[in-house]
């Protein structure tokens, strides 16, 4: 049995056509190439959508009163906040960019959280002149600055406090954010939390309606989200036996781990809807156990909900063989794409989109053609035979790939395209070579 089915993960959107091909969304990937060129990102709708209905609806149900806000900076465009705003969900952005495109594509400023751990000025007032719904504050002088515009313009503003409530996530370290050092937060376990808390509370001009975390990313196991829970919700106790404070909201973040390659766990959608359960039903019971408010409870999901959406198409160059060493092919794209096996040794599956059922017998390292040595896709991955002009697709490229991706030696970002029901566009057109150049002086 050879292994090809392996990334197919229970859905209909992502399979083998009858050609032999790999096909997403109803589209050929061989047509596709025809249609667009390589290097070449494809979301699958369909596939988004459905992540949005079963997040939302198991909140619903599992939960009650709470909010699924996408976290856009796992891929952000103005197609992609019209669809979560069509499935009824919020989104949560971290810059003026992100706020700026939400609003350009009609999003509900009110269902967006901003984040940020050194937001400007400038961000801060186009959050409060926009009416966002809420600003996570994340140091001292931000919720100083807050207060002082908000007293200016005559206006109040909601606002969550980013906390650190200590809980080390099984994941790698650059996308582990709740360990006592981290960057972001203030930390429940040095009192830090507990004095910015009191001190936000005093300010005449901010509504302080919660706090938040989010302990990391590509996290699997549910005991950490338990454990996050479990630490919030005694904060929350405790501010409320100390001081009286009763929050509405609890913010949660996201971090729900994905299918990268057959080390990951391969879900299908109600397996999805487990995160969203293990948070509700561990919340409900705090809640009940230490007699706090229920609060109106957010999470954050970001990679979840369009990494696995996502594949890039490449067309091979050259192959390169040192003997009894490594074989090498060379793609039309690179870091400048997918920067992240550069920055963390991230894994993807790779195929060969044309070939899908050929026996795959041939190590490879996918290398890109940037230059940098630690320009590489995927290392080590068994595929058939390659040459020159074959056509590779890298899967679950949805989540940071395009928003990461930059033009490193003057290459161009490539468009991307939405595929549903068979028919495809772009959501993102192709920069020509005259935008490099744009605001060269
Ligand atoms: C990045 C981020 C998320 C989303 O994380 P994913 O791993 O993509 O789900 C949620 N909340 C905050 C504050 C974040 O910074």
């Amino acid at each position: 049995m050879k292994d090809y089915g392996v990334f197919m993960n229970e859905r209909q959107t992502l399979k083998i056509n009858d050609n032999n091909h790999l096909e997403i969304g109803g589209v050929d990937c061989s047509l596709l190439r025809e249609q667009y060129g390589t290097p070449l990102y494809v979301m699958d709708q369909e596939y988004i959508e459905n992540m949005c209905k079963i997040y939302s609806k198991t909140l619903t149900e599992e939960y009650g009163d709470g909010l699924i806000c996408y976290a856009s900076k796992a891929f952000s465009c103005l197609e992609i906040y019209r669809i979560i705003n069509n499935m009824g969900i919020g989104a949560d952005s971290v810059s003026i960019g992100e706020l700026y495109t939400a609003k350009k594509a009609n999003f509900p400023m009110q269902k967006i959280c901003f984040h940020g751990n050194n937001k400007s000025l400038a961000e801060l007032e186009f959050a409060i002149d926009n009416g966002v719904g809420y600003i996570v504050i994340d140091s001292y002088t931000e919720a100083n600055e807050i207060d002082e515009l908000c007293a200016k313009k005559g206006v109040k503003q909601n606002v969550l406090i980013r906390i650190n409530p200590g809980v080390e996530a099984h994941t790698h370290h650059f996308i582990q954010t709740a360990k006592i050092d981290s960057k972001f937060g203030f930390s429940i376990q040095s009192g830090e939390a507990e004095q910015i808390v009191t001190y936000v509370a005093e300010k005449k001009n901010i509504v302080l309606k919660g706090l938040h975390c989010h302990i990391g990313s590509q996290i699997f196991e549910s005991k950490s989200f338990e454990l996050a829970v479990e630490k919030m919700t005694d904060f929350y106790k405790f501010l409320k036996d100390k001081y009286a404070i009763d929050f509405d909201v609890l913010n949660m973040g996201g971090g729900f781990g994905i299918f990268y390659t057959d080390g990951d766990a391969k879900k299908s959608y109600n397996e999805y809807a487990e995160y969203i359960k293990t948070i509700s039903k561990s919340l409900l019971l705090a809640v009940n156990e230490k007699g706090i408010k229920k609060p109106y409870l957010i999470l954050e999901p970001g990679r979840s909900i369009v990494g696995e959406a996502g594949i890039t198409l490449y067309t091979a160059g050259n192959v390169k063989t040192i003997k009894d060493i490594k074989n090498y092919i060379a793609i039309d794209g690179g870091m400048c794409d997918n920067p992240r096996f550069a920055l963390y040794q991230a894994k993807y599956t790779v195929v060969s989109a044309d070939n899908m059922r050929a026996d795959k017998n041939v190590k490879y390292t996918i290398a890109g053609k940037c230059c940098e040595s630690g320009d590489i896709i995927a290392e080590d991955v068994m595929l058939p035979e390659t040459k020159k002009g074959d056509l590779i697709a890298v899967l679950s490229t949805g989540a940071y790939n395009f928003s990461m991706s930059s033009n490193y030696n003057r290459n161009l970002i490539p468009p991307v395209v939405m595929v549903k029901n068979g028919q495809s566009r772009y959501v993102v057109k192709p920069q020509t070579i005259d935008d490099l150049l744009r605001n060269d002086v």
